[in-house]
């Protein structure tokens, strides 16, 4: 068994180093946050008090944090990674950020002697908790294939994507058409039920009709419907719209890199900064449903 590092223990990292720890790995986590750390430890973690305590000996290091800063700083800081593993330890970001952040953790592992790919996930919060999630990875096909078999424990996909930075690509074309798809199902959501339809009834429709998508399936927007969604327990988060607003913001950017119209795309991006301007970004983001059922105020 290994050993393994897990940095950033948050509503997804918690649950994929806890699927670890199950898996008969031994799982050091490190967090800024002592409830993340407190979760984690219950599930079978070991509390490291800081990355170089974390990372000592590892056979890898796992990566899960917010944006590209936090990567930069985890991995590039003073007190970071690159600066107190081994150069035999595999690093594995599966945070999803921006292109040219994980080409500068590429480029600094590599001069620094490290093998590293980028590996973001779909499958949200519970497709952690329920190791089901798909990785898509992206880097030098030997770093890969070591990687693959790390993470099995926590996945039902793994997807290698090409090159550097080819696993960051495939998620944020992945999130663009998840926050449409999020945004039409609270429109139906809603419109179904001013039209008099029962909530379920719609739902048994559209989940075997054209109108199905992950979203509907997994955060339906209204509650009572699906046990995964968020609306159920009044949009405590498990994928906040500060993060939603992220991932949207970083498709529009590399559409602007590359000369692709998101008309779509940018008015969803349109919605999630109305919510965030109503003080919303630390809620679920599947909350865009207050948009259009009248909400936005509760
Ligand atoms: P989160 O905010 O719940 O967790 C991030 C954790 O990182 C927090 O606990 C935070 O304290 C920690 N952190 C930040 N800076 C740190 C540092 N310097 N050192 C140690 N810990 C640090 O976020 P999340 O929902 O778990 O998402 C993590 C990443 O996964 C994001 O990039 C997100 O876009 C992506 N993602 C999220 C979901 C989802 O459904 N939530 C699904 C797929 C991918």
């Amino acid at each position: 068994m290994a050993v393994i590092a897990w940095i950033g223990l948050g509503n997804m990292g918690g649950s994929m180093s806890v699927n670890l720890a199950t898996a008969g790995h031994e799982v050091r986590g490190f967090d800024l946050n002592a409830e993340a750390v407190a979760a984690a430890e219950a599930g079978g973690v070991k509390p490291a008090g800081s990355i170089a305590d974390a990372v000592a000996g590892a056979d890898v290091v796992f990566t899960m944090l917010p944006k590209g800063e936090h990567a930069r700083a985890v991995y590039l800081g003073e007190d970071g990674v690159l600066a107190h593993a081994d150069t035999r330890t595999l690093l594995v970001d599966s945070s999803t950020i921006d292109i040219a952040s994980a080409q500068a953790l590429h480029d600094a592992a590599a001069a620094a002697g490290f093998r590293f790919v980028d590996a973001p996930v779909s499958g949200g919060m519970s497709g952690a908790k329920a190791a089901t999630l798909t990785f898509m990875i992206g880097g030098e096909a030997g770093a890969v294939a070591e990687a693959t078999e790390y993470i099995r424990p926590m996945a039902a996909n793994i997807i290698p994507t090409g090159g550097a930075t080819t696993g960051q690509a495939a998620k944020i074309c992945n999130n663009l058409m998840l926050f449409i798809n999020l945004a039409s199902t609270a429109e139906g959501a809603v419109l179904a039920d001013r039209l008099g339809l029962d909530k379920q009834v719609f739902w048994d429709i559209a989940s075997v009709s054209s109108g199905d998508s992950w979203a509907l399936r997994t955060w339906y927007p209204v509650a009572g419907v699906v046990p995964t969604a968020a609306s159920n327990n009044d949009f405590a988060p498990t994928f906040t719209t500060e993060l939603a607003n992220k991932d949207i913001g970083l498709a529009i950017s590399a559409a602007r890199d590359t000369g692709t119209p998101l008309e779509i795309g940018e008015h969803v991006q349109q919605l999630f900064q109305r919510l965030i301007d109503s003080g919303k970004a630390g809620m679920d983001c599947s909350a865009i449903v207050k948009l259009v059922d009248g909400t936005l105020d509760s």
